[in-house]
């Protein structure tokens, strides 16, 4: 599986997959603000060493053993989790939220969080980029995953199909609610 990188613009913090832009060439600017930031001159790599981890750990995985999917859905929630932090750290950054991370920790209490933000339900503003089931599927997955930490290993009521949607699709999704993130700061 061919990996694509994410990196974030040092000058307006937009980020970008490098299918949108050479980031080793010079005469490349950054897509959004036109600066000439090569890697070398500062690109950041986007998200984190763990959330990287976690996917790969997840991607690894064949879905037709019960096991292995059992271990897929639980590192993959606990990316999409941490994808979920990350960009709320963003609107931190902004100072437009006061949210505590260490305290809330409830997946919807922090999705309301970026939803009082940006005036969109989150599942509304995935539509309108093309992710139609992203939020439903996530919703599916992350039921899945309580029911797996409780003992209940029911790893076969979410189809292979869905996960495999949500791995092919969270960076780019995240990419999209990051830069909603800069774009109203
Ligand atoms: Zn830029």
């Amino acid at each position: 599986m061919c990996k694509i990188r994410y990196l974030k613009c040092p000058s307006c913090q937009y980020v970008f997959s490098e299918k949108q832009f050479d980031p080793y060439s010079f005469k490349d600017p950054c897509p959004y603000c036109k600066k000439q930031t090569g890697l070398s001159r500062g690109f950041e790599k986007w998200v984190s060493v763990g959330i990287d981890k976690c996917l790969e750990i997840a991607k690894n995985q064949k879905l037709d053993n019960d096991n292995e999917k059992v271990i897929c859905i639980v590192f993959l929630c606990t990316a999409l989790e941490v994808l979920l932090e990350t960009v709320l750290y963003e609107l931190i950054k902004t100072q437009k939220s006061k949210i505590n991370l260490e305290k809330i920790w409830s997946r919807g209490k922090r999705i309301k969080e970026y939803e009082r933000f940006s005036d969109c339900s989150l599942k509304i503003f995935l539509c309108s980029k093309g992710y139609d089931s992203f939020y439903d599927d996530w919703n599916k997955l992350a039921e899945v995953r309580n029911k797996i930490v409780h003992g209940k290993f029911f790893s076969r009521i979410i189809e292979d199909k869905i996960i495999n949607k949500i791995l092919d699709n969270c960076l780019k999704v995240f990419t999209e609610v990051h830069n909603d993130i800069q774009r109203k700061k």
